[in-house]
């Protein structure tokens, strides 16, 4: 049976039980109905007929006395009008005899009534003799048979109201029975239809209950579900399509999780066929893949490794920091080959290891991690250090004699200039030229490779930017007024204190005028401003020069980088890269914005010496 029949069927029943019992209600109502009006029909005519016949005999009686009074005519009068309506309503209660001995009364008060008129018509003439003795007849034969018919007539009268009083306890007695019946009927209507709407309702809920268990099951990815529902209606094909679909889904899981485990091994050889190391990274910062390149660089067990936090394993304060602003960011740091260096003691032997941080994320952006990917530098590294080294060496070396090359030249051209020709004059004064160049580039090496090697002392102390602005100007201030440029300078009294070694920011800040200078035409302006930066102070050097294309803005800072112009001739392309190193050692930065054709500003920041504190 389909569903939709099966509940048909339940509300029909209900419906079939509810037309039952307004059916039996409606015969009860209507036997009540039948026994009431049979008390009105049967008894109550007769009552009446009984109660207006003694009223018109008791008339009579009156109008009998009226005569005897003397007041024949009145008398006559009333009493034939009373016979007239005692004979209406005598003949009314024969037309309505319904019980048992009412004929019999009835044609005993139609007997005695008879006599009645006869003996009362007689009443006059003998009224009309003499009095006394129409007294005795009226109290003898007249007054007698009236009391036998009023008699007669109230036992009519109390027959049928007896009877009504029974057929009224009949009525009673249906109605009573008719309201127990109902009741009965109906709360057994009422049980009947409330079985089957819990059978009906069990039928549709249980199998419901089933599937929708089944369902979470399946969702919680439990797909051995049974569902026992068999039956031939909707639910049961809604159930067998669950068990079908429950199947498909665990084969298709199955399938699913060999194919991850297939990825996942495979996976797992790359990571662990890759001559780099690499860790996995989940969000709380355990490791949950390591491999064993990168165990090895670890000095740790793959199994060790596995579920530790990384900071224990690898140790490197600012490596974590980095790693946590990537999982912040969600962007890989911008770091330079010497910043994402990464050393390793292993015995006495330092590695060297270039990182590199890749966020791992959810396509909906969820952070899930980030990987480490650790690349052996150790031999770079050592070439470089070997390489700053010799230069540093060769830079020292060469120092002395050029020194004492320059300073021959210079003696020689003072005293011996006499005794030369102009062209060896002019040779004279392009080796002291070159000879003064060597020496500005030997030192350039020697500071820079000092920088790089960690081996340049800095000597901080709190002083005032001020200071440092006028001593780097007054170095400068012969050459610029040479070349006719206008400097102007934008240094606020109440800057604070800054620390910093003055003799390294000195050298920086006479670097940048002297390169606004150089790349400056006759006649240009150079500006040299101070502004405080939150915990820093900015210094910026602006000129009017030729300015410098976007495309080489964020190189110039590297080693031997020039912008080839008619200026570089002479320069090193070292003295940004040894600025760059001095700021960055003072834990500030430096950049450059510039207009081809209409000026650069290169402006550093330095650390205030007293920042007030940020609060917790
Ligand atoms: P150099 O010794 O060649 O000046 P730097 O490192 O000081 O080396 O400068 C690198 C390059 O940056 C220069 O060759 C020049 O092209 C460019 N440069 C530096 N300062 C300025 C400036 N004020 N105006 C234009 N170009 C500049």
């Amino acid at each position: 049976m389909e569903l939709k029949e099966k509940i048909l069927a339940g509300y029909g029943l209900v419906l079939a039980l509810a037309v039952a019992v307004s059916v039996w209600a409606v015969i009860n109502l209507s036997q009540l109905g039948s026994a009431s009006e049979a008390i009105l029909q049967e008894n109550y005519r007769s009552i009446l007929a009984a109660e207006n016949m003694v009223n018109a005999i008791e008339r009579q009686d009156s109008s009998l006395l009226l005569i005897l009074q003397g007041h024949e005519a009145e008398g006559l009068t009333q009493f034939r009008q009373n016979e007239l309506a005692f004979l209406e309503w005598l003949g009314r209660a024969k037309d309505n005899i319904t019980l048992e001995g009412e004929s019999e009364v009835l044609q005993t008060i139609e007997a005695e009534y008879l006599t009645f008129i006869e003996v009362s018509t007689r009443l006059p003439a003998t009224a009309s003799g003499h009095l006394p003795g129409v007294s005795s007849y009226y109290l003898d034969i007249v007054l007698p048979k009236f009391n036998q018919i009023r008699e007669a007539c109230i036992d009519l009268r109390e027959m049928n109201q007896a009877a009504m009083l029974a057929a009224s306890g009949r009525a009673q007695e249906v109605s009573v029975r008719a309201i127990w019946s109902t009741a009965i009927f109906g709360v057994s209507v009422g049980a009947i239809g409330l079985i089957f709407s819990l059978l009906l309702s069990n039928i549709l809920v249980h199998p419901l209950k089933e599937m929708t268990q089944a369902a979470e099951r399946i969702a919680e990815g439990d797909y051995d579900v049974a569902i026992t529902v068999k039956s031939n209606d909707e639910l049961g094909r809604l159930g067998q399509e669950i068990r079908s679909m429950s199947r498909k889904l665990k084969h298709y899981h199955e399938m699913n999780v060999s194919r991850l485990l297939t990825e996942k091994r495979r996976g797992e050889a790359i990571i662990r066929s890759i001559n780099d190391g690499i860790i996995v990274i989940d969000a709380d910062f355990r490791i949950i893949a390591i491999n064993p390149m990168a165990a090895q660089i670890l000095d740790i067990t793959l199994a060790e490794a596995r579920g530790q936090h990384c900071f224990d394993v690898l140790k490197s304060p600012n490596l974590y920091a980095h790693m946590k602003s990537v999982a912040e960011t969600g962007q890989p740091p911008q770091l330079d080959t010497r910043e994402s260096t990464f050393a390793v003691q292993h015995g006495d032997k330092t590695e060297y290891y270039q990182f590199s941080i890749t966020p791992v994320r959810t396509e909906q952006d969820q952070m899930l991690g980030v990987v480490l990917l650790l690349q052996d530098v150790t031999k770079l590294a050592e070439l470089d250090r070997l390489k700053s080294e010799f230069v540093m060496t060769a830079s020292h070396e060469l120092r002395t004699p050029l020194t004492s090359i320059a300073m021959s030249i210079g003696l020689l051209m003072e005293r011996a200039a006499s005794k030369l020709t102009g062209d060896e004059q002019d040779l004279l004064q392009a080796a002291q030229e070159d000879a003064q160049r060597l020496r500005n580039l030997v030192n350039n090496l020697l500071d820079l490779s000092k920088i790089e090697a960690g081996r340049m002392e800095m000597e901080f102390e709190p002083v005032g930017v001020s200071l440092l602005a006028s001593r780097a100007i007054s170095t400068m201030a012969a050459q610029i007024s040479e070349k006719g440029i206008v400097l102007s300078q934008h240094i606020p009294d109440n800057l604070p204190a800054v620390k910093v070694d003055p003799n390294k920011i000195t050298w920086v800040l006479t670097n940048l005028i002297a390169n606004a200078l150089r790349y400056t035409d006759e006649g240009g302006h150079i500006a040299v401003c101070t502004e405080k930066m939150s915990n820093f102070v900015g210094v910026s050097v602006a000129d009017d020069g030729i300015g410098i294309p976007l495309e080489q803005q964020s190189k110039i800072f590297d080693k031997f980088v020039q912008v080839k112009s008619d200026q570089t001739v002479g320069g090193s392309g070292l003295g940004l890269a040894i600025c760059k190193e001095i700021i960055k050692a003072h834990g500030g930065a430096i950049w450059v914005e510039s207009v081809p054709g209409e000026g650069s500003t290169f402006t550093f920041t330095i650390p205030i010496a007293n920042p007030p504190s940020t609060g917790p």
